[in-house]
This record gives C-alpha cells, structure tokens and sequence, in this order.
C-alpha cells in the first residue's frame, strides 16, 4: 500500500495487485476505519492514472 498524492493535493492510497504478467493498480479513499476504493478522486473528480499521481 502506498501513498500518492493528486494534482490537487489529496492523498490517495494505492495498492498493487497482480494482474497476468503486470500488476494492476488499485485505489482507494484514505478513511479511519475502512477504506473505500474509488476510481475518481474525492476532491477534484479527476480520473485516477498511476501514471498522474506523485
Ligand atoms: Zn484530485
């Protein structure tokens, strides 16, 4: 699991799973009790690409 952040500036957690020969990139919504998978960002709306977050 790993911490990325938006360009907005919201942290998004990130968590690899393997996918055939690559890993697929799986993310969620930091929550203190659980955690919510999401594939837009919370903030801005923006479509979450590995690639595009820091
Ligand atoms: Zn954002």
């Amino acid at each position: 699991m790993q911490r990325r952040y938006c360009p907005c500036g919201t942290s998004i957690l990130v968590d690899f799973r393997p996918a055939g020969p690559t890993w697929l990139a799986v993310f969620f919504k930091p929550r203190l009790l659980f955690r919510s998978r999401v594939s837009r960002c919370p903030r801005c709306g923006a479509p979450l690409d590995i690639d595009s977050l820091s």
